[in-house]
């Protein structure tokens, strides 16, 4: 497999702002931030999808994601972060290595929530949300 981008950051040959190096997951900054302190936690293991990861790297993974989002949030004097994955090209990556976009947040910081992602689909509150067609659904979905 050619080594991604994110790998080649990871074994050296391309630089990066690094804030943290841990056995599994590494976090350096973002090179285009969508506001300042935007931070990438990428597992070591290379893997288009989070699913395709490791049971092993998977929680390490989340653990990097909570200790990055503490210190973000100590460093800047916050209290939230946007914790965005694009888990695939579908879903908008465009880097074929899971990682974990960290972005420090405040009100009014002109930032938007999921469902900017979505603008098509009505907002809360506008429809009744459809419960039986849900339960239908959860129905065929549950993980045994
Ligand atoms: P995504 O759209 O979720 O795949 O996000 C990829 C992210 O990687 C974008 O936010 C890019 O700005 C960022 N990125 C691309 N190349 C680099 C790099 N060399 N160092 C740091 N971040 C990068």
């Amino acid at each position: 497999m050619e080594p991604s981008i994110f790998s080649k950051i990871i074994t050296g040959s391309i630089p990066a702002s690094f804030i943290a190096r841990r056995d599994l997951w590494v976090a350096f900054l973002d090179i285009n931030p969508r506001a300042e302190g935007h931070t990438l936690v990428v597992p070591v293991e290379q893997k288009q999808r989070i699913r395709d990861l490791s049971t092993e790297s998977q929680r390490s993974l989340i653990e990097g994601v909570s200790e990055v989002s503490s210190k973000l949030c100590s460093h800047f004097n916050i209290e939230d972060c946007s914790i965005v994955v694009h888990d695939g090209p579908a879903a908008g990556q465009e880097i074929p290595h899971v990682h974990i976009h960290i972005i420090p947040r405040s009100k009014g910081d002109g930032g938007k929530s999921l469902l900017a992602m979505f603008p098509d689909v009505p907002n809360p509150g506008v429809i009744e949300p459809n419960f039986s067609e849900l339960a239908e659904l959860a129905k065929t979905l549950y993980l045994d």
